[in-house]
C-alpha cells in the first residue's frame, strides 16, 4: 500500500515537468527580422507558418500620456476616430474579407491591429499607411462618439470601482503635466474636445519614426520589406520630442476619498494602496520581472496577506496586487481590496498596515517562486504559439523600449530570478509610505 501511494506520489511529481517540457517543445519555430525604413519607421516581423493568416499591428508611441493640459481623452477620441471617420473604406474592406480588426489606446500607446487571410496584405499596407496620414473627420459621426466615449466613461469608470480607483490612483501619482491621467479623461474635458484637437494630436503624434509594425504569422519576407518601402517609405519624418511626459511627479502621501454610484452588484467598498516602485521598467528589466514574479507570488490564493484578508478574518472580499511590466506603464505597485461594508474595509486597512510589515520580514517563501516562475513560463510558451498573443507580447515590450534580444531571452531571464531579488525588492518598495491611498466608497453613504 505504501509503496503502492509513492508511486502515484511520484508519479503526480512527474506530470508538472512532462507537462512543462511538453508545451516547450510542441511550440512551433518561429524567426523574428527587425528592419527600419530610412524614414524612421520600424518593421518587426515574426514568422510563422502554422496558417495561412497574418496579424498585422501598427503601435503608435503616443497615448494619454501625450495629452495636452486640460484636453484629457483626446488620444482615446482619437482612436474611435481613426476607425469610423475617413476610415469607413478600411472597415467596409475588412468586413468583406472577414478579417477581424480592433484598436486600444493606454498611457503609452495607440494600437491599431488586423488579423486576415495573408492574401490581403497588400491591402492592409495601404490602408494603414493612408490612416498614418489622413484624418478626415466628418461631423456626425464625431458627435456620435463623442457620445460613445461619455457612456463607456460612465460605465467603466464612473460607475466602477476599480475604474475608478485607477484614475484616482493615477491623477495622485503624476505630475501635473501629465493631463490625460486616466486614459479616457476627464467628463468635461471629453465635453469639450473639438475636431481641431484630434488633428492637432493626429499631426504631431501620427508620424513613421513615431510608429512600430509588428506582423506575425505566415508571410514572405522580401514582400513585406517591398510592402513597407512601397506604401511607407515616402512618409516624411516628423520631429517628436517627448521627453517632458515621462517624468513622475515626487511622491506625494495623499489619502483621497471617491464616491462612486453603484449600479450594480450591490454596494461594496474598495481601499487602493500605490506604493512608488524606485526604478524604471525600462532601464531595469531584471528587476521589473523580478517584481512582476513578486507580485504573482502574492496574488496566489494561499499567500499569507491575501488569506489573512479574505479568509481569516474576512473583512475583504477581494484582493489584488498589482505591476505589470509590459503593460502598466508607469512603475507602481498598488494593493486593491475591496470590502463588503465600511467597517470592514477599516478593519481591512488596519490589518494590511501590520501584515504590510509581516510581509517585509517573511516575504515570499521558494516554492511559491518557482510555482509563479513556472506558470510565467507556461503562458509566454502559449504565447508563442498563437500569432496574435504573441504579437501583443512583442509590441508591448517594443514600446516599453525592450531590444528584440531582451524579448527573446525573457524565458532565461524569468529562469535565473531568485528568492533573493524578489524579496528585497519587496523590502524595499513597501518599507516606504504609500504615495496615495484611496477609498471608494458608494454615494449615498455616510458614516454614523
Ligand atoms: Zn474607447
Amino acid at each position: 500500500m505504501k509503496n503502492k501511494s509513492f508511486f502515484f506520489f511520484y508519479l503526480k511529481s512527474l506530470v508538472i515537468p512532462i507537462f512543462v517540457l511538453f508545451v516547450f517543445c510542441s511550440q512551433a519555430k518561429y524567426n523574428v527580422s527587425d528592419f527600419t525604413l530610412g524614414n524612421g519607421l520600424r518593421v518587426v516581423c515574426i514568422e510563422k507558418k502554422t496558417s495561412p493568416i497574418i496579424f498585422f499591428s501598427i503601435w503608435y508611441r503616443c497615448g494619454s500620456k501625450n495629452d495636452a493640459i486640460s484636453k484629457s481623452g483626446v488620444a482615446h477620441y482619437l482612436e474611435h476616430m481613426a476607425f469610423s471617420s475617413n476610415k469607413m473604406e478600411f472597415s467596409n474592406f475588412l468586413e468583406d474579407i472577414g478579417a477581424a480588426k480592433n484598436a486600444f489606446t493606454s498611457l503609452k500607446t495607440i494600437c491599431f491591429y488586423e488579423i486576415f487571410s495573408n492574401e490581403h496584405i497588400e491591402s492592409v499596407f495601404s490602408h494603414e499607411a493612408i490612416r498614418m496620414v489622413t484624418l478626415a473627420i466628418d461631423d456626425d459621426i464625431f458627435l456620435s462618439e463623442k457620445n460613445a466615449i461619455l457612456e463607456e466613461r460612465s460605465t467603466r469608470v464612473d460607475n466602477e470601482p476599480e475604474g475608478a480607483l485607477q484614475e484616482a490612483a493615477l491623477a495622485n501619482i503624476f505630475s501635473r503635466e501629465i493631463a490625460g491621467i486616466g486614459i479616457i479623461g476627464w467628463k468635461h474635458e471629453i465635453e469639450a474636445i473639438t475636431k481641431e484637437d484630434l488633428y492637432d494630436f493626429h499631426n504631431k503624434w501620427f508620424a513613421p519614426n513615431n510608429a512600430i509594425i509588428v506582423i506575425s504569422g505566415d508571410f514572405d519576407l522580401d514582400n513585406i520589406k517591398m510592402l513597407a518601402e512601397k506604401y511607407f517609405g515616402n512618409i516624411p519624418s516628423k520631429s517628436i520630442d517627448d521627453n517632458l511626459k515621462e517624468n513622475i511627479a515626487d511622491p506625494v502621501s495623499c489619502i483621497r476619498e471617491i464616491r462612486y454610484s453603484s449600479s450594480k452588484n450591490g454596494e461594496h467598498s474598495s481601499i487602493e494602496y500605490v506604493y512608488r516602485v524606485p526604478f524604471f521598467a525600462k532601464e531595469n528589466l531584471r528587476k521589473a520581472i523580478a517584481l512582476e514574479v513578486a507580485v504573482m507570488a502574492m496574488n496566489r490564493p494561499a499567500f499569507f496577506v491575501k488569506k489573512m484578508l479574505k479568509d481569516i478574518s474576512n473583512c475583504a472580499t477581494n484582493v489584488v496586487f498589482e505591476y505589470e511590466s509590459r503593460t502598466f506603464p508607469y512603475d507602481i505597485v498598488c494593493l486593491e481590496s475591496s470590502a463588503p461594508s465600511i467597517d470592514d474595509l477599516d478593519n481591512a486597512e488596519n490589518l494590511w498596515s501590520y501584515l504590510r510589515n509581516k510581509l517585509m520580514c517573511v516575504g515570499i517563501t521558494a516554492s511559491e517562486l518557482d510555482a509563479v516562475k513556472q506558470r510565467y513560463l507556461i503562458s509566454l510558451a502559449y504565447e508563442k504559439d498563437d500569432i496574435a498573443r504573441m504579437s501583443n507580447h512583442f509590441g508591448w515590450m517594443l514600446i516599453g523600449g525592450y531590444s528584440v534580444d531582451e524579448i527573446q531571452s525573457m524565458d532565461d531571464l524569468i529562469e535565473s530570478i531568485s528568492l533573493e531579488e524578489c524579496n528585497d525588492l519587496l523590502r524595499e518598495i513597501f518599507s516606504q509610505k504609500p504615495c496615495a491611498i484611496i477609498r471608494a466608497v458608494p454615494k449615498g453613504y455616510d458614516r454614523e
